[in-house]
């Protein structure tokens, strides 16, 4: 990339167009290198399951014909890897889209209905505790229903993944950081295993895992929290972290309601 040299001091038209041509070159550059860094990590998370498939399909054509156990034992893999594969693709197509698309639909999205709503399902599937303690009946939001549900799933499963014990879901009207723009906050608590302090930064980042994650093998991706920081900051709110190693994690999420 490019830019038009400047001498210090210059305060002319001309000084002030070639400063705004370097900074969007700037911004393109970065835009850029995202885009690389974002294709190369997809890859190189891609190649893992895809050299565990490779192996265990070689195993099958050498031996797994004959010998039943092996034959089974390399079909549970690949499938397991397929999976993982799809998962991946899929959330990476989230992640793009997220990033790339213009326009999204916001309308008004009532949030104690909608966290009970995801609350209920998951308590089904999961056989957890999950409280909702909301500061009013209604507090609602300017959002896209899908995603603000896919962001609470999301937040939800890595709670249900990571901890044992109940979850409590607190709902309050809240204005943003120092400002006066009103919005929701939501506090999703967990009292798991929680997240050494040295890792809470990088939790967000595309494919980060704490490794004690990667070794309890629990199946995620280490993408989802990134896109649930999407999310948020396609929706103009916060998202941010506390957690105690072996006490808890608290992911604290606000959302204007405008
Ligand atoms: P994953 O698919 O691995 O859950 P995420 O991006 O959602 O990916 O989370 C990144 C990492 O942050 C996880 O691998 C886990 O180590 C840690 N993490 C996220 N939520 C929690 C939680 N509630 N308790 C403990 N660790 C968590």
């Amino acid at each position: 990339f490019h830019k038009i040299p400047l001498t210090d001091g210059g305060k002319d038209e001309l000084y002030m167009m070639a400063a705004t041509f370097n900074r969007m070159m700037d911004r393109i550059e970065q835009s850029f290198l995202r885009q690389h860094q974002f294709v190369s990590d997809a890859s190189h998370e891609l190649k893992t399951p895809i050299t565990v498939i490779e192996g265990y399909a070689k195993m099958l054509q050498r031996w797994g014909l004959k010998d039943e156990k092996v034959g089974q034992e390399a079909v549970n893999s690949i499938y397991g890897e397929a999976v993982r594969m799809k998962a991946i693709a899929q959330q990476l197509l989230d992640l793009a889209k997220l990033e790339n698309e213009f326009e999204m639909v916001k309308t008004e999205v009532e949030l104690v209905s909608m966290c009970e709503e995801v609350a209920g399902m998951l308590r089904k599937l999961f056989h957890r505790e999950i409280r909702i303690i909301p500061s009013d009946n209604r507090l609602t939001i300017k959002g896209n229903r899908v995603q603000i549900k896919q962001l609470l799933m999301i937040i939800l499963d890595n709670a249900i993944k990571y901890s044992q014990k109940r979850i409590d879901l607190i709902l309050t009207s809240a204005t943003f950081g120092d400002t006066t723009i009103p919005g929701v906050e939501i506090r999703i608590k967990d009292y798991g295993i929680g997240i050494p302090r040295d890792e809470l930064t990088r939790v967000f980042e595309r494919f980060y895992r704490v490794d004690q994650a990667r070794h309890r093998k629990t199946g995620g991706t280490g993408l989802g929290l990134s896109i649930a920081r999407a999310i948020v900051h396609r929706h103009d709110g916060a998202i941010r972290i506390e957690s105690e190693e072996h006490e808890g994690t608290e992911v604290i999420v606000f959302l204007p309601s405008q």
